[in-house]
């Protein structure tokens, strides 16, 4: 069997349009939706990402504005910025890029985020209504890996799903997601013991564990659905997953590559959510993000 691969890229681009049709129908009801990114110091992956969510912003009709921060500020001076842009009526959405640096307390920062303007939904309140199965913003990554199911037809409706990772920006959440989705879920940890008896039984797999190609095609369950969260650069400097994609693809109907994978579509969800998030101030929750 080879699988089929699913083209993260692909699908990134059809939700970036259709936010570019959300937006534009937002401006014409009078209110322009507007992302604003907070970023502390000059790491230079970061500054990648910053740009790539700023670009794909511009691209939709989302206002972004840039708050470029030198790495010896003091926390006292970013929790003032974030409260600030909490204040600042035009701003729908608020970003702070991760990591922060060691002296800043990055949960701290994150819970003084406005939970209404929390578009990475890192807040408490918003993985509390997420725990609850009530979501408002949810995070981008997992959000995207359900648009991806989507996409090709499956349903996690009474499937085994197995995430391997349970960190509270990825494997948290997306547990919760597919467990609202009506999926068995099970959630490994570095404490599993016997991990590939666990993943063999997956009929949707996730990894998210940051260990470059962990999981291999041994521990998968052939016709299962094999989604990569993990970004790991290998040490010719190329992007490598956290599945061993070759050997994998040979036993899953279904696979994400690395890149152009689980990636795209978390920048194409952080637009989704920036739009919900403006919607939301005109008393509209109708686009917002609920699968
Ligand atoms: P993280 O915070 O480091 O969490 C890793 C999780 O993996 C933890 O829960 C950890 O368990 C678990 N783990 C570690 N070793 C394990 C093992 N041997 N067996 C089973 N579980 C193990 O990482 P993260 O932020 O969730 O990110 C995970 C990966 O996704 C990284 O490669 C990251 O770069 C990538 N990522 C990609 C995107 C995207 O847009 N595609 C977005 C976010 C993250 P414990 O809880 O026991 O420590």
């Amino acid at each position: 069997m080879s699988a089929q691969i699913i083209d993260g890229k692909a699908l990134a681009a059809t939700v970036q349009s259709e936010c570019a049709t959300r937006a534009q129908t937002l401006r014409a009801r009078g209110l322009t939706p507007s992302l604003a990114v907070v970023i502390v110091g000059e790491d230079p992956a970061s500054q990648v990402y910053v740009r790539n969510k700023i670009r794909a912003c511009e691209a939709a009709g989302i206002i972004s504005t840039h708050h470029c921060l030198a790495a010896d500020t003091s926390e006292g001076e970013l929790l003032r910025v974030i409260e600030d842009l909490n204040r600042a009526a035009p701003v729908h959405g608020i970003l702070v890029q991760l990591p922060l640096p060691k002296h800043i307390n990055s949960h701290k920062v994150l819970e003084a985020i406005a939970p209404e303007k929390d578009v990475d939904g890192f807040h408490r309140e918003n993985a509390g209504l997420l725990a609850q199965g009530n979501p408002r913003l949810v995070p981008c990554t997992p959000a995207g890996v359900m648009r991806m199911l989507a996409s090709i037809g499956v349903s996690p409706w009474a499937q085994h799903a197995v995430i391997v990772g349970a960190s509270n920006i990825v494997g948290k959440p997306m547990a919760l997601l597919l467990l609202r989705a009506g999926a068995t879920v099970t959630i490994c940890n570095s404490k599993t013991r016997d991990l590939a008896h666990h993943t063999r039984q997956a009929d949707i797999l996730v990894a998210a564990v940051g260990k470059p190609k962990y999981l291999n095609g041994e521990m998968v369950k052939p016709g299962a659905v094999v989604i990569d969260v993990g970004i790991n650069r290998g040490s010719d400097g190329k992007l490598v997953g956290d599945v061993d994609f070759e050997s994998a693809r040979t036993v899953a109907a279904h696979i994400t590559p690395v890149p152009g994978g689980v990636g795209p579509m978390t920048i194409a969800m952080l637009l989704s959510n920036t739009l919900d998030a403006a919607a939301a101030t005109l008393g509209d929750s109708s686009g917002a993000q609920r699968s």
